[in-house]
């Protein structure tokens, strides 16, 4: 009796690989061609998921790869590669979707070969130079993460109907970002942005914002 034999693929049907990247680390790129709409790859093929409140949460998000998923946070496991593996570009070909198990999506016609990229929108707190970026788009904005100062924060006021009110110097510093956000899709930074100088004004005096 012989044993039965394994059959190995003589190759792999996946239609992205995880190589280096000439942005940074290891990247995901397409090994077919992919049109606006459809699913690249998950974000985490093997994930974990905790709740929003939790210390797990609070400790995972310093990985800076955590996802919001209604009041649960997925956390991948960095041992299986996905779409958690995606670089940032300022002018990016795919989408990141937090919903369910959080998926990498094509955003604009992405060529075999080519990296698929995503959008961050991380948002920083005084810190401008945090995160370099290396996108090498034309469109490139030289970093990654949209700085929020305790200056800008001077020139905001929460409105009686809660809204957040900014004056005309910040309006014109956060409305060329968000033209630029509306351009490419990512009018949800804007979110972020405003929780963050919300969050400065609202502080008590001392205490320490954390803002991504
Ligand atoms: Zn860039």
């Amino acid at each position: 009796m012989s044993k039965q034999r394994r059959v190995k693929p003589m190759f792999s049907l996946t239609p992205v690989v995880f190589r280096d990247s000439p942005i940074a680390g290891r990247g995901v790129f397409a090994r077919r061609a992919f049109a606006p709409g459809e699913v690249i790859v998950p974000y985490a093929p093997k994930q974990k998921k905790v709740h929003v409140r939790s210390a797990e949460a609070t400790a995972a998000a310093e990985t800076r790869l955590t996802l919001l998923s209604g009041d649960q946070v997925i956390v991948p496991d960095t041992g299986v590669p996905g779409g958690w593996l995606c670089n940032h570009s300022c002018d990016p070909n795919a989408a990141l979707y937090a919903s369910g198990e959080g998926r990498i999506q094509c955003a604009r016609p992405i060529r075999p070969g080519e990296e698929v990229t995503i959008f961050y929108g991380w948002v920083s707190h005084n810190e401008p130079h945090r995160d370099p970026c290396r996108c090498g788009s034309p469109r490139c904005r030289g970093y990654i993460n949209f700085d929020v100062s305790d200056d800008d924060a001077e020139h905001v006021e929460i409105l009686d109907d809660g809204r957040l009110g900014m004056d005309e110097v910040l309006r014109r510093k956060i409305g060329d970002y968000v033209d630029y956000l509306r351009s490419i899709g990512q009018e949800q930074v804007k979110e972020a942005i405003a929780n963050t100088l919300v969050r400065l004004k609202t502080r008590a005096p001392g205490s320490v914002v954390c803002a991504y």
